[in-house]
């Protein structure tokens, strides 16, 4: 049987828009969460080919840095007309200075470039949790849509301004936080990828707890 993920656990980022995001996903689970970025574990190279690889290593790091069970996040924007870039690139294309306008500013021009009429790009979240003793899960959700330029709505983080999600007119710049990751307690779908793959994580690991 898997084991539960309960009591106090380490968040791996250094990212405050993913870690608060994560703290409220995790809120009705009476799970308290500290993260690497306010223990001031060190950012692990993330060498990963892919999301799931790269999760894992932020995962393993923290649950080693910290003794305690860790949970990490590698997400990002696959563009097809870019054949799947930024991807694991997604930070990184923002650079030192975290600049998303200049991240997004390139998608556009590369997208013009390509010569691609495609406009269609996902999401991408692999959650990974590790366990001090060796123990690991992995979960990924993924959701789909188009992107927006000019860019709109200034909520959220990252390129939340330029992705339009299937079924919506709106970005994920111009919805609130509820509406971008809530989990709908009817049991439906969840909108963003990072909410989805905290739906499957939630399942197989979390017990809700008697206080929400
Ligand atoms: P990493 O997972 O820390 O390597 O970073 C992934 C990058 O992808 C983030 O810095 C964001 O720029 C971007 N990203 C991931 N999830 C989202 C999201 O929900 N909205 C906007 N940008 C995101």
């Amino acid at each position: 049987m898997t084991r539960k993920l309960e009591g106090k656990i380490v968040i791996a980022t250094h990212n405050p828009g993913k870690l608060r995001e994560m703290r409220e996903l995790l809120a009705p689970y009476g799970i308290e969460a500290t993260s690497a970025g306010e223990l001031g574990l060190p950012e692990p190279e993330e060498t990963g080919a892919d999301f799931a690889a790269n999760a894992l290593i932020k995962a393993r790091a923290a649950a080693k840095g910290a003794g305690l069970p860790a949970l990490a996040d590698d997400s990002g924007l696959c563009v097809e007309a870019l054949g799947g870039a930024p991807g694991v690139y997604s930070a990184r294309w923002a650079g030192e200075t975290k600049d998303f306008a200049a991240a997004m500013a390139r998608i556009a021009q590369e997208v013009e470039k390509s010569g691609s009429p495609s406009r269609r790009a996902h999401f991408v979240s692999a959650l990974a949790v590790a366990w001090p003793d060796g123990a690991e899960e992995i979960f990924e959700g993924k959701v789909f849509g188009d992107l927006a330029f000019p860019t709109r709505g200034n909520r959220g983080f990252g390129y939340d301004p330029c992705f339009t999600p299937d079924g919506h007119a709106r970005t994920f710049g111009e919805m609130s936080a509820e509406e971008k990751h809530g989990i709908p307690a009817d049991g439906s779908e969840a909108l963003s990828h990072r909410a989805r793959a905290f739906q499957m994580l939630a399942r197989a690991l979390l017990t809700p707890s008697p206080r929400s």
